[in-house]
């Protein structure tokens, strides 16, 4: 037994990287764009940084106010290095480009550690060559968590940022305040310290520079409760009953100047609920109205705070879904159905226009919400940021899901998934095509077992979800029998 929790936040650093001599009324920084491949956050927008190793602490830091500071600079160091060739260590400075790779690759290959190499080369490490700027902590609805140190750090001179490692897709120099028009424009995924970072450094680099990246408690390590992974979506994740490893259900607001729309206010939980209430009540006194709560599908943990909602509202914010989640369901009630392709539009500025898709699958009700304009498609349970997606008849259908993941994956544009659990999906045909991949697998397995001889859900269970734990195997069953009604349905059984 592990003695760690699986989603206790891992140490990990990172550098906001400045060029040098920069124009400090809009500071260029080197941002880079996770690698599709990535485990954590593949395809958005950050910067270079990674999981501390057992090898940082044994670094000695001159001049650092702490043992756990000294490890967190050297963690951030040594990523730096690996990811953008970048080397802070003081003593480098009459090292040539070609010296430096060569280090870079004694250190890939294994040949040295990273306080040996340092040892090796009498190079060291000076505290005040990175100025922290925040400690930042994944919020719980994330499976994989890191409790994340920054650091600014100005480029050392004669250096240049390469992408070097797998890790990342690319790189770049941009001014700060360019960076973060780009997330206003849609045209990237980031997370909140990243907005943050480009945010304060648009500001300009002013005496209280430091002051202002340590002004908000998220910056001290207390996860943030509004998530906007893109401008007009808040992601307000509320711990529900749901299935592990998700213990949240993302709840979306919707928003312009003048209006919201609440998507899945799910959780049941009194402390919850009044979070979310509270965050709404800023809104409203922004100057906005809620104009409806919208439901994606019937499922409890996405549900289950929607009366209460309603209440703290004052009664009269009408509730809108699909008229098969209304039938269904008996504690809530439904004012206004929503049907395939209707199209929900904020009053207010900037225009936000949503069509909802009649998605069927997972459950019989189930709509996703496109905002063409801006490529955001909202999947609710279709497809999730963290967990996977049981389909289980009768509201779930096997072959309804594999057309309604093809009806999402040929919608023009998208640039992000907004799920029902864990963080946006910043690479949205690739997920979508690994769904429908995964299942027609799993369906080719089944067809299989079937084929020699297995002829129960728990046979089959046991000869084709060798990769799933026993005790998921009572839920793989419901899958089955998901894949066996399509089988049929499609003549091959
Ligand atoms: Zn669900």
């Amino acid at each position: 037994m592990s003695e760690r929790p699986a989603n206790t936040p891992r140490d990990a650093a990172a550098i906001i990287l400045l060029r040098q001599d920069t124009n400090p009324d809009n500071p260029e920084v080197f941002w880079v764009k996770r690698s599709d491949k990535l485990a954590f956050l593949p395809g958005f927008y950050a910067f270079p940084g990674g999981q501390i190793d057992a090898g940082d602490a044994e670094v000695a830091v001159r001049n650092a106010p702490n043992p756990e500071t000294a490890t967190m600079i050297s963690g951030a160091a040594r990523e730096l290095f690996e990811e953008l060739g970048v080397l802070v260590a003081r003593g480098g400075e009459t090292l040539t480009k070609g010296q430096r790779v060569s280090l870079l690759d004694d250190l890939e290959s294994g040949r040295m550690s990273w306080p040996t190499l340092l040892q090796h080369y009498e190079l060291y490490l000076d505290a005040d060559d990175f100025t922290y700027v925040g400690r930042w902590v994944t919020p719980p609805f994330n499976a994989r968590r890191f409790d994340t140190w920054f650091f600014l750090v100005t480029c050392p001179s004669k250096q240049e940022p390469n992408v070097v490692a797998g890790e990342l897709e690319s790189g770049e120099w941009l001014p700060a305040r360019d960076a973060y028009d780009r997330w206003m424009h849609d045209q990237v995924v980031a997370v909140p310290p990243t907005l943050h970072a480009l945010r304060t450094l648009g500001a300009g680099i002013t005496p209280d520079l430091v002051e202002r990246f340590l002004s908000i408690k998220e910056a001290h390590g207390q996860p943030e409760r509004r998530i906007t992974f893109r401008p007009n979506y808040i992601c307000f994740p509320v711990r529900t009953p749901t299935r592990p490893p998700a213990t949240h259900t993302c709840c979306y607001i919707v928003h312009n100047s003048r209006s919201m729309v609440v998507f899945d206010p799910g959780s049941p939980y009194e402390d919850e609920q009044q979070a979310l209430a509270e965050c709404i009540d800023d809104m409203i006194g922004e100057g906005r109205t809620v104009r409806e709560i919208i439901l994606t599908h019937l499922h409890p943990d996405h549900v289950g705070g929607v009366n209460a909602l309603r209440e703290h509202l004052g009664g009269n914010v009408p509730v809108a879904a699909h008229a098969q989640t209304a039938e269904a369901l008996h504690d809530v009630h439904v004012d206004r159905l929503i049907k395939d392709n209707d199209v929900i539009t904020l009053e207010g500025e900037p225009s936000v226009r949503l069509r909802a898709l009649h998605t069927p699958g997972h459950a019989l009700g189930h709509l996703c919400f496109h905002d063409e304009q801006r490529g955001v498609l909202m999947t609710g349970d279709n497809i999730v940021g963290v967990g996977s997606v049981l389909i289980d008849p009768p509201q779930g259908n096997m072959r309804d899901y594999l057309t309604s993941l093809e009806r999402m994956l040929a919608l023009p544009g998208l640039t992000v998934l907004l799920g029902g659990h864990g963080p946006a999906v910043a690479t949205p045909y690739k997920k979508i095509q690994e769904y429908i991949t995964h299942r027609l697998e799993r369906e080719q397995n089944i067809l299989a077992a079937v084929r020699a001889g297995a002829s129960t859900p728990q046979e089959i269970v046991a000869r084709v979800y060798t990769d799933v734990s026993p005790k998921a195997h009572a839920m793989a069953e419901r899958a089955v029998l998901a894949h066996l009604e399509k089988l049929r349905a499609d003549g091959a059984i």
